[in-house]
């Protein structure tokens, strides 16, 4: 083997018991595991959103994005379940770039592992105390996450991932709804492939032990627009594209047929504010046909205190370092006018 071993990290019991949750955090979080997953199940009509940062850079600007959701939430309650995104591990196309706060807590050094599995359960647990939200991750890497497995009220395995066993079994041992985005390359039984695998339950190994999944039955899928064999981006969040999916989930006997949109990546093409007419597009679908109503769940948007995107040394205060997101004002203007619009 060509790599060196360099130090033994702790295990997530430990970090765990350095660093555990609050009772108010934990009834924080069974409160908010009720409500995200009354809407896969049907039992609530109100929206998801699944809103945030493409990548959570840094701690305080992170804490202040979501202390202000804190607030939009309140104002929306009747319509809207918010759910924000703190994504700390980031999957890279090419291997090369910043690969969130797991690898780097701090973007401007060097990898410190150790220091990042601290940083990112931290962090989680930092939102739940002032802002009483349990929140999304994305589950690049299944064996960690039992690092943040009572923080988290919503996971996302993405678009890189999708197809890959480990990823699908984990999920089937989660009790939080778990998101199967489509992959890159836009192929829908993959991504249905994967709901099927993840709804069933497993025997595998996972951290060293031979373990036992029931199955999850709030896996479902997430549409992110998809890059052709000629480099060429396309969108699948059309009302034709719902529709599709509609056929495919009623062929499939899978149990809570549900579908967030992902607004960017490959359904912006990455440009941040079409966020926006895409967000409207959807629901004015789902106005258009009772399934796709029940089908559409809700939108996964990305949104930080400022507009756009900056390269990594730029050090703008709120501002992603990975793909570009909504700012606070347009992200605070759409939800409002989503929650009107969401009937
Ligand atoms: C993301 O949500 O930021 C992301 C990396 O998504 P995808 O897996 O769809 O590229
Ligand atoms: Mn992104």
């Amino acid at each position: 083997m060509n790599m060196i071993f360099k130090r033994k990290l702790l295990i997530p019991k430990e970090v765990k018991e350095m660093y555990p949750i609050s009772p108010e955090g934990a009834l924080a979080k069974r409160g908010n595991d009720a409500r995200i997953q009354a809407v896969f199940t049907g039992e609530s009509d109100k929206l998801l959103l699944v809103i945030g940062p493409c990548s959570a850079d840094r701690e305080d600007a992170v804490i202040e994005y979501v202390s202000r959701l804190r607030g939009l939430q309140e104002r929306v309650a009747d319509k809207i379940v918010i759910v924000p995104r703190i994504y700390t591990n980031k999957p890279r196309t090419t291997g090369a770039g910043y690969k969130g706060m797991l690898h780097q807590p701090n973007p401007q050094e060097h990898s410190d592992m150790l220091r990042g599995l601290i940083s990112i359960r931290k962090l989680h647990m930092l939102a739940i105390n002032e802002s009483g939200f349990s929140c999304a991750d994305e589950m690049l890497y299944p064996e960690h996450h039992r690092f943040l497995d009572d923080l988290l009220s919503y996971v996302a395995v993405g678009a890189r991932s999708v197809e890959d066993q480990q990823h699908r079994m984990t999920a089937s041992g989660l009790d939080v709804p778990v998101g199967m985005k489509n992959p890159t390359g836009g192929n829908l039984s993959v991504m249905m492939n994967a709901i099927r695998a993840a709804q069933a339950g497993h025997t595998f190994i996972y951290r060293n032990w031979e373990v036992e999944s029931k199955g999850n039955p709030l896996t479902h899928a997430i549409l992110r627009g998809y890059i052709d064999s000629h480099g060429i981006t396309h969108p699948n969040y059309h009302y034709e594209d719902l529709a599709h999916l509609y056929e495919l989930y009623a062929q499939s006997g899978l149990v809570n047929p549900s579908v967030l949109v992902d607004t960017n990546h490959c359904n912006s093409g990455k440009r941040y504010d079409e966020q926006v007419r895409i967000a409207k597009e959807v629901l004015h679908s789902t106005r258009h046909s009772t399934e796709i109503h029940a089908l559409v769940k809700g939108l996964m948007i990305e949104s930080y205190l400022e507009d756009g995107c900056q390269k990594p040394g730029e050090g703008v205060y709120g501002k992603s370092i990975t793909d570009p997101c909504l700012g606070w004002e347009k992200t605070e203007r759409l939800v409002l006018d989503l929650a009107d619009l969401w009937v």
